[in-house]
């Protein structure tokens, strides 16, 4: 008998996690995604100043145990009476089409711009690992630019300013990355530029960390103010211009670097699809993962929520949905009843710089180093393979014995 084909869009934890779930021989699979590995973003901030090298928290798609079909391709758009979707490849541009029975839309979400001029243009992201090393190289060069004689002091300062907009976990954890670079490597790198650096945390709500308990959140504050981490709340950014940032109160900020890290919004190809969404343009499905309208297309993810619950845009419930859904098709093909999903919270965890980290768990609230300590070793557990795993231990001891590399090329 033939098998079904399953497409799954994307290489995402949720695809991951399906990928990693579902028998691979009751179907047939084939993964559509233009990033050809997979990502494990809870640690990408510490690759921005190479305590983790950025090799060690990727898998490629390929070397997995799965016998599923990869195409190095972006899904353009789904023909839901024909089922099938097209695709474009991503070195050649090349046009194909792939017809499925089912259909996994897990293609996440994009950083969110609002649409602010010079964004775009003159700000980096932390989404995926091309920004890490872009970000990585950007502060190795303006370092190296504000070490050469000459240099007038105002651009020197200028040059030092790393400001990071957004105070959520990403933005948090990138400028504890960014302290502990500079406390810990600066003196032994670029002794002279030491007393100068600033890192800036605007944020336009009135904490850091909102989604955190409230005082996890104060101590988060505290702590940073200790490291010299400048905060200012109730900073709204309207522009971005080459060097400077422009603030809604008319104040101007110099920047040598500026991370943009505001939340996400939805990819170009969910926003052009024809498909129920939710206010903030996720597409909307029942508690078995099908769209709404569908059986056969399901969505997970960053890109998806449940109507009835709406689900946080983490890893955590990219994981559980994508989970669930490799045991739905097991069943499909084993004729079992199918229960809906039910999503579990396990807390939030984030690091604070100076070997400090923050678990905001549902019935333990844990700061400091002894929860630094669980905030590694909870990572280095959810890697995806021991060769993740090594690799980020081995990194870890490295950074510990020898500093960060700060080589730039
Ligand atoms: C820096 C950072 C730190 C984070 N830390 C945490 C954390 O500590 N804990 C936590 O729970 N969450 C964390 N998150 C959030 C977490 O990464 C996301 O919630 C999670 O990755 C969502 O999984 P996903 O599979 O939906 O999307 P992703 O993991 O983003 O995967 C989406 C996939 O779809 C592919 N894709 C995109 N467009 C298309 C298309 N048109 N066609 C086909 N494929 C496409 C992409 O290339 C990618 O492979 C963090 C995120 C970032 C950026």
């Amino acid at each position: 008998m033939e098998k079904p084909k399953l497409i799954i869009l994307g290489t995402g934890f949720a695809a991951l996690s399906l990928l990693r779930k579902v028998n691979t021989k009751l179907c047939d699979i084939t993964l559509v995604s233009p990033r050809n590995h997979f990502l494990f973003t809870p640690l990408l901030p510490s690759t921005t100043v190479g305590t983790i090298e950025f090799r060690s928290i990727i898998e490629p798609i390929r070397t997995g145990r799965t016998r599923a079909e990869f195409y190095q391709a972006t899904a353009v758009s789904i023909d839901t009476d024909t089922q099938k979707i097209v695709c474009e490849s991503v070195a050649g541009k090349n046009r194909f089409s792939l017809s499925y029975d089912y259909l996994v839309i897990a293609v996440g979400a994009v950083s969110n711009t609002f649409q602010i001029p010079g964004v775009e243009e003159h700000a980096l992201f932390l989404k995926e690992l091309g920004d890490a090393r872009l970000i990585r190289k950007k502060i190795i060069q303006n370092l190296e630019q504000a070490s050469i004689p000459g240099i007038s002091e105002d651009e020197r300062l200028r040059l030092l300013r790393f400001v990071i907009v957004g105070g959520g976990p990403t933005g948090v954890e990138f400028a504890a990355e960014m302290h502990d670079f500079m406390s810990d490597d600066l003196m032994k790198s670029y002794p002279s530029l030491v007393s100068d650096v600033r890192i800036i945390v605007l944020e336009a709500t009135n904490k850091i960390l909102n989604t955190f308990d409230e005082k996890l959140s104060e101590y988060a504050f505290r702590i940073f103010q200790r490291q010299h981490i400048e905060v200012r709340t109730e900073s709204i950014v309207t522009r971005v211009d080459e060097r400077e940032i422009i603030l809604r109160d008319g104040s101007r900020i110099p920047f040598g670097l500026v991370v943009w890290s505001t939340g996400n919004t939805q990819t170009q190809f969910i926003s052009s699809q024809q498909l129920p969404k939710n206010p903030t343009g996720r597409i909307l499905t029942n508690r078995y993962f099908q769209v709404t309208g569908f059986t056969n297309i399901f969505a997970i993810g960053d890109c998806a929520t449940i109507e009835e619950e709406d689900l946080p845009a983490t890893a955590q419930v990219a994981m559980q949905s994508g989970k669930y859904l490799g045991r739905y098709f097991n069943r499909i093909a084993n004729e079992q009843q199918q229960k809906p999903f039910i999503y579990k919270h396990f807390g939030m965890l984030a690091y604070i710089g100076s070997n400090r980290a923050l678990a905001d768990l549902p019935r333990i609230k844990g700061k400091g180093f002894s929860t630094w300590l669980f905030w590694r070793s909870a990572y280095l557990t959810k890697l995806v393979s021991l060769k993740n795993k090594m690799l980020v231990l081995f990194d870890w001891l490295k950074t510990f014995l020898f500093g960060r590399d700060v080589s730039n090329f």
